[in-house]
C-alpha cells in the first residue's frame, strides 16, 4: 500500500512526489508516456537540449518558487525576446518602443501613445469583453492586425471576438525599448535541460515510477493501491466525459536537424500572419547560447484536440468555464482524489504557477 498514487509525471506530479517522499511517504507514480517530465521534457539531439513539447522559458516573480527550483538546476541568464515575422516584416516582441518605432517610425513614448490612443478611440473607453477589444485597447488596430489577429486565430482556432481578454494580457506592453517578453524578476533556462530537474525530483528511495502506464487501463486496481490519489490528467476524462468534452488545443511538432550553425538567429520566431500554417519556429540551441556545428529547429502547428492527441492548452472561454464548473463540483465529492496541474484544474498555468500550486496542495493534504 502506498501513501500516494500520482497520475502523471509532469511538473505538478514530480513536485508533489518529491515533497511527499521527503516527508516519509511511499509514492507510486504512473505515467502514460514513455518518459517523465510531461510537457517540459527535453531530449538531447546533436548536443542540443531540444524542448520536445514547445519552448519552455522559466520565469517567476515569486522568490520562494525561484529558490525552490534552484535546488534542482542552475539557470542560465537567457532572456526571452521573441521576434514576430509578419509576411517577411520583422518586429520585436513583446509590444514595446522597438515595435512602435519599426511600425510607425516614432521614437518617443508620447508619439507611440498618441497613435494607440487614436486607434482605440472607437472603443470609447469601454471595458473589453473579448480578446479583440482587449488587444485594440492595449496597442491599437495596426498591431492587432499585423501581430495578434492571425497568430491568435491560428493558435486557438477561434475568432478573437470569441476568445477571453486575459489571454492577450499575458504579454507586456511597454513604452520603453525593452524586448524582454516577461516582466518577472527571475528568468532563465536550466543548464542541462528540464528533464534533469524532474529526474532529481524523483530520485528518492520512497518513489517508484512506472512509465507507459495509463491510469484508465486499470483504474479500479490503481485506486486500491494508495490512500490518496493525485490526479494530473484531464478532469473530464476522469469522469468519463459525463457532461461532455472540455475543449483543448493540441499541437503537432515538426523537428528538423540542419547542417548549419545558425538558422534563424533567435530562439523563438513567431509567424503572425494567418496563412503560414505554423505559429512559431524554435531554434533550440539559442536557449543555451549553443555553439554546436549543427542546429535543431521545431515548427509548431496548432490543431483542435481530439481523442488520441495531446491536450496542450485548456480553452478558458465562457462555454468551457461553465462546463469545467460542473466537473469541478464532481471533483469536490471525490474524497480520496486530489486534482492538480494544467489538465486536472483546466487552467492555463505556467511552470512557476504549477510549482506553487503543487507545494500548496502538498502542505494542505499532508497533515
Ligand atoms: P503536464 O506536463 O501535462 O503533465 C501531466 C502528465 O500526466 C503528462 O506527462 C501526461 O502524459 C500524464 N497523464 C495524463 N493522463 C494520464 C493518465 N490517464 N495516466 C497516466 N499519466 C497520465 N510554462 C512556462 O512557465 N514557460 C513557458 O515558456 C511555457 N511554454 C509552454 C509551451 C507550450 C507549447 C506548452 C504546451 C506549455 C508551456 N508552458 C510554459 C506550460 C507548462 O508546460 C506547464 O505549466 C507544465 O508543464 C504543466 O505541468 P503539469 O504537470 O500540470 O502537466
Ligand atoms: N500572441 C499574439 N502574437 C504573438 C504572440 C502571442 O497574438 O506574436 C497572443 C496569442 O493569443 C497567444 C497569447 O498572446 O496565445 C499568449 O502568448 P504566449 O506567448 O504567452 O503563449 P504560449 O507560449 O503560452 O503559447
Amino acid at each position: 500500500m502506498y501513501d500516494y498514487l500520482i497520475v502523471g509525471a509532469g511538473l505538478y506530479g514530480a513536485v508533489f512526489a518529491h515533497e511527499a517522499a521527503l516527508a516519509g511517504n511511499k509514492v507510486k507514480i504512473i505515467e502514460k508516456r514513455n518518459h517523465i517530465g510531461g510537457n517540459i521534457y527535453t531530449e538531447e539531439i546533436e548536443g542540443i537540449h531540444v524542448h520536445k513539447y514547445g519552448a519552455h522559458i522559466f520565469h517567476t516573480n515569486d522568490s520562494e518558487v525561484w529558490t525552490y527550483i534552484q535546488q534542482f538546476a542552475t539557470f542560465n541568464r537567457f532572456t526571452n525576446s521573441p521576434i514576430a515575422n509578419f509576411k517577411g516584416e520583422i518586429y520585436n516582441l513583446p509590444f514595446n518602443m522597438n515595435t512602435f518605432n519599426k511600425l510607425w517610425n516614432v521614437s518617443t513614448p508620447n508619439e507611440a501613445m498618441s497613435i494607440i490612443e487614436t486607434q482605440r478611440e472607437h472603443l470609447n473607453g469601454k471595458i473589453p469583453i473579448n480578446l479583440e477589444e482587449q488587444a485594440i485597447s492595449l496597442v491599437g488596430t495596426d498591431i492587432y492586425k499585423k501581430l495578434i489577429k492571425g497568430y491568435t486565430e491560428k493558435q486557438w482556432g477561434r475568432s478573437c471576438q470569441e476568445l477571453p481578454p486575459f489571454i492577450i494580457k499575458r504579454l507586456p506592453v511597454r513604452f520603453t525599448y525593452d524586448n524582454n517578453y516577461f516582466n518577472d524578476k527571475f528568468q532563465g533556462i536550466p543548464i542541462g535541460g528540464y528533464t534533469k530537474i524532474i529526474e532529481k525530483m524523483l530520485e528518492h528511495p520512497n518513489i517508484e515510477v512506472y512509465l507507459d502506464t495509463d491510469y484508465f487501463e486499470d483504474r479500479k486496481n490503481f485506486n486500491t493501491e494508495a490512500n490518496k490519489i493525485i490526479y494530473t490528467g484531464m478532469i473530464d476524462q476522469f469522469f468519463e466525459y459525463k457532461y461532455g468534452h472540455l475543449e483543448y488545443r493540441s499541437l503537432d511538432f515538426k523537428t528538423d536537424i540542419l547542417d548549419i550553425e545558425n538558422y534563424q538567429g533567435n530562439a523563438v520566431i513567431n509567424y503572425t500572419d494567418k496563412e503560414t500554417p505554423y505559429t512559431r519556429v524554435i531554434e533550440h540551441k539559442h536557449f543555451e547560447f549553443g555553439q554546436q556545428d549543427k542546429t535543431v529547429i521545431t515548427y509548431e502547428f496548432p490543431k483542435e484536440w481530439e481523442v488520441g492527441s495531446e491536450p496542450y492548452y485548456p480553452i478558458n472561454d465562457e462555454k468551457n468555464a461553465n462546463l469545467y464548473k460542473k466537473y469541478y463540483k464532481l471533483a469536490q465529492t471525490e474524497k480520496k482524489v486530489h486534482f492538480g496541474g494544467r489538465l486536472g484544474l483546466y487552467k492555463y498555468f505556467d511552470m512557476h504557477q504549477i510549482i506553487k500550486a503543487s507545494l500548496y496542495a502538498f502542505k494542505k493534504l499532508n497533515n
